[in-house]
């Protein structure tokens, strides 16, 4: 009877602090990376400074500690020469073997780069894109605990950290016309770029629960029926498509990194919390306001949806034009 108490103690003591469960993202693996990417050593993470360089060197050594092969060769990186400037930049990429298909693959993106500094001012990017980088992080470690386990993605999972996003997509742009593995075989890039806040302009009652997504009806019918069948039996978010709109004003959908996988036939799914105003690319976009609870379900549901892209038994049909 005492070994039960204490059994049943240890799982409850694990389900409070949330902190290893094997098959979610755990809320200390994001506050410990986010806190940082998103730290004023990083001076804004602009590309081509030392800043977004210390940022890509604990990208590597992160993925490196958690059993992850490099994604180019024998490199994490992937370097490339900056269109404006001439300055070295690279993209970080890791990747996690499939069991069955290892040939075929689901990538997970998100953009290490930042604004830098102004007149001496940092521009941290918690949400923009600390959020992201960081997700990317939390979520291979989970399915690295997932692989270990025995259960663990039958596609190979290959995660992208680009830089030069800020300046104008050009990590993605970069990565797209020299790809490290072959685009047809590619079955979605998932992008989170911006997933940690609550938009304050949101007012409606789900405002504790909802993430956008964008891109999902453009290039394959199956996407949208397996992030909502997902979703009714997990986090049960409110899936919001507005910015997926053809005629949406923001064009929220040309404005990141998946886009330069969309042009080339990659089905595409965009995560995005909706800030436009507020803090976004401003200095006051600091750790302090990420909201917990919502940024962590929405990591549990992109892990959930990877997981399911990587097991199911086709890559996405390609059967729509944009
Ligand atoms: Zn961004």
């Amino acid at each position: 009877m005492k070994t039960l108490f204490y059994i049943v103690l240890i799982l409850c003591a694990s389900q409070f602090y949330g902190q290893k469960s094997n098959d979610t993202v755990a809320l200390s693996d994001l506050k410990r990376h986010l806190n940082i990417l998103a730290s004023d050593a990083m001076e804004g993470r602009e590309t081509g400074t030392p800043g977004i360089e210390k940022a890509a060197v604990y990208l590597e050594t992160e993925f490196k500690r958690l059993g992850l092969r490099p994604g180019n060769g024998e490199n994490f990186r992937q370097e490339y020469v900056t269109p404006e400037e001439n300055l070295n930049a690279c993209n970080i990429i890791a990747q996690i073997e499939g069991n069955t298909h290892p040939n075929e693959y689901v990538v997970v993106s998100a953009h290490y780069d930042h604004l830098g500094m102004y007149n001496g001012i940092i521009y941290n990017g918690a949400d923009d894109d600390g959020s992201g980088t960081t997700a990317l992080l939390a979520i291979a470690e989970s399915l690295m605990r997932l692989k270990k386990m025995g259960k663990g993605p039958e596609r190979t999972v290959v995660f992208i950290a680009f830089s030069g996003e800020e300046k104008g997509l050009w990590g993605s742009s970069y990565f797209s016309d020299h790809p490290t593995l072959p685009l047809d075989k590619v079955s979605c890039d998932i992008n989170i770029d911006m997933i940690g806040r609550i938009d304050p302009d949101r007012t409606t009652p789900d405002r504790n629960h909802y993430v956008f997504i964008v891109g999902q009806s453009r290039l394959s019918s199956e996407t949208s029926k397996i992030l909502n069948t997902l979703n009714s039996k997990t986090q049960r978010l409110t899936l919001d498509e507005k910015f997926d709109h053809k005629k949406d004003p923001n064009r929220i959908y040309y404005r990141s990194d998946h886009y330069n996988f969309a042009k080339k036939g990659v089905p595409v799914v965009f995560f995005y919390d909706g800030m436009l105003g507020g803090d976004y690319h401003e200095p006051t976009d600091d750790i302090e306001l990420i909201d917990w609870e919502i940024y962590h379900k929405r990591c549990n549901f992109i892990l959930d949806f990877t997981m399911s892209l990587a097991n199911r038994e086709n890559l996405l049909k390609r059967d729509l034009k944009e």
